[in-house]
């Protein structure tokens, strides 16, 4: 049976992978010249750039996730690194007790509790409830819930799973926490502000944060030494060696559709390729409102396409510089405040920034040299998407304004930066938007809002349309890796079941 599957993202390499061991014979046609989408590194002359991939959730055997990721790849081949810190926070307002400005957040949660109770003995009681958080998270026995796909359960099984009830419980109860009302609940000033920091100045579920921390202290979600293309490019490889074939510079324009089944896919060039199934691994919008037309939707699809029921990740300005010069004994990630306000072309204000110090991988950069790259989140993806279409020369005099400025602060924080400079890059939403499609430069998909362990309402096929499958990093609100790789999962394992095929990896 074939199957075209659209985009080679993480999610369509390894949907292609389940279900060619599941004797399907899949295409995947890629717009880009290699795979990867949003995971993704780049070459700027001696060096390598990075997407900002930092973390992968089941990077150990810790993390159930470990589990699905060796079905695919072989994880011992890969290095990852736990960081001794996860960031360092430089707060602005307050001092620690002994006069320090930067806050560490350990990885290892019993060097963290130390850290926080002598920073803050007042604070006890609150600091341990939440490493005790971290610590019944690593409890809960997950694996063999993760392998299923809720909706194919009998009944019987179904009622197996009432055993995890109280991990539902403990997560409906801690998922309302945000950094700022924990906050609120510290004495210490310098915790208070250096947990109100902990995104920049937002107030997100603390969960974000706490989750990665405690598998984090399992080693089990680490930064893979290599970085995006070294893990991509093994995905590929485990795909190409099940027999499945990837088309690059083929975008597709169209799912083609004939009495609501589909039936192939036409690309940009006007040819047409036909399938027995159409998976759609690429973006959310773009898949349901373009190359569907938005003929299949229902209310609820309409109203999460007139964003009224989720928002859309925030997408990103990053500025990557390779620097002739080492940064040993620097955070390799740490966010700092500013001595001015930065205004980004795009309007928005930072009164912060946030630097990630590649002095952990030197596959990216000579001996000696190092890449640094500088993220800022934003709203405003279409005033990027929309100033690249009308005025070309506009937008790169404005990227390059603008990484000057950040050089700038580099250098008076740092020192001995702006004539070590030797390659700069700039990706804005318009870049995101171009090279992987995702709806206004959305790094994530869904941000998944306070409501952070909510049902998604993204499923795997749409209302009215036969032989029509869909996967990717917006199936779940909060997207990332563990995200594309389970609905993938998840969604080979539901095309295999309505088509009577054996999923084929043991259960
Ligand atoms: C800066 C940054 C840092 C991140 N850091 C992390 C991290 O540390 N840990 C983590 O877990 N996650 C991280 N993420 C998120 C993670 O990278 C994504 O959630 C994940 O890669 C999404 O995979 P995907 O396959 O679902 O989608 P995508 O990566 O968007 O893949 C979709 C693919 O489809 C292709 N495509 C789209 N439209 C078409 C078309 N019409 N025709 C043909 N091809 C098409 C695209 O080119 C792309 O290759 C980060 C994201 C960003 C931007």
């Amino acid at each position: 049976m074939k199957v075209s599957i659209i985009g080679a993202g993480v999610s369509g390499l390894a949907a292609g992978c389940y279900l060619q061991m599941s004797d399907f014979h899949t295409t995947i046609f890629e717009q880009n010249d290699r795979p990867g989408g949003l995971c993704v590194s780049w070459k700027r002359g001696e060096y390598t750039f990075e997407s900002g991939f930092q973390w992968l959730l089941g990077s150990g055997p810790a993390n159930p996730f470990y589990l699905l990721w060796s079905e695919l790849i072989d994880m011992k081949s890969i290095h990852f690194i736990t960081h001794e810190s996860r960031m360092d926070i430089e707060v602005k307002e307050t001092r620690s007790p002994s006069g320090e400005t930067i806050f560490h957040l350990y990885t290892n949660l019993d060097r963290l509790r130390s850290y926080l109770v002598e920073t803050s003995p007042d604070d006890r009681i609150e600091i341990d409830k939440l490493i005790q958080s971290m610590r019944r998270i690593q409890s809960f026995e997950i694996p063999p819930m993760i392998k299923k796909v809720p909706q194919l359960l009998p009944l019987t099984q179904k009622v197996r799973y009432m055993k995890y009830l109280p991990l539902l419980w403990f997560l409906n109860r801690i998922r309302k926490e945000t950094n700022y009302s924990f906050a609120r609940k510290l004495k210490s000033p310098f915790l208070r502000e250096a947990f109100e920091l902990l995104f920049d100045g937002e107030e997100v579920p603390l969960m974000v944060i706490t989750l990665p921390l405690a598998y984090g202290d399992l080693r089990a979600a680490g930064y893979p030494v290599g970085g995006a293309a070294h893990f991509i490019e093994k995905l590929k490889d485990t795909y190409l060696k099940l027999g499945g074939e990837i088309h690059f510079k083929s975008p597709v324009r169209k799912i083609l559709v004939r009495n609501n089944r589909a039936e192939g896919i036409q690309l940009e060039n006007g040819s047409s390729v036909d399938s027995d199934l159409v998976l759609s691994a690429a973006d959310w919008h773009y898949t349901v409102f373009e190359a569907l037309d938005g003929k299949y939707i229902n209310n609820e699809i309409r109203s999460l396409g007139n964003l009224e029921n989720l928002n859309v990740y925030h997408s990103l300005v990053i500025v990557s510089l390779g620097i002739k010069r080492s940064f040993e004994g620097e955070s390799h990630f740490l966010r700092m405040p500013l001595e001015q306000d930065l205004v980004s072309p795009d309007g928005t204000t930072y009164s912060r920034l946030e630097a990630n110090i590649y002095n952990y991988d030197p596959t990216l950069a000579p001996a000696g040299k190092t890449v640094v790259s500088v993220s800022f989140y934003t709203r405003e993806a279409d005033w990027w998407i929309d100033l690249r279409k009308r005025n070309r020369a506009l937008y790169s005099r404005e990227k390059t304004i603008f990484a000057r400025e950040v050089i700038d602060i580099l250098e008076k924080r740092f020192g001995r930066i702006t004539e070590h400079v030797e390659e700069v890059d700039v990706a804005t939403p318009a870049s995101i938007y171009r090279y992987t499609n995702n709806w206004k430069g959305s790094a994530q998909g869904w941000l998944p809002g306070k409501n952070i362990i909510s049902r998604s309402p993204i499923k795997p096929t749409l209302p009215g349309l036969k032989n029509f499958y869909y996967t990717g990093h917006w199936s779940i609100p909060g997207g990332g890796l563990p995200v594309a790789l389970k609905s993938a999962r998840d969604a080979a394992q539901i095309i295999c079941h309505d088509t009577g095929l054996k999923f084929g990896i043991e259960q």
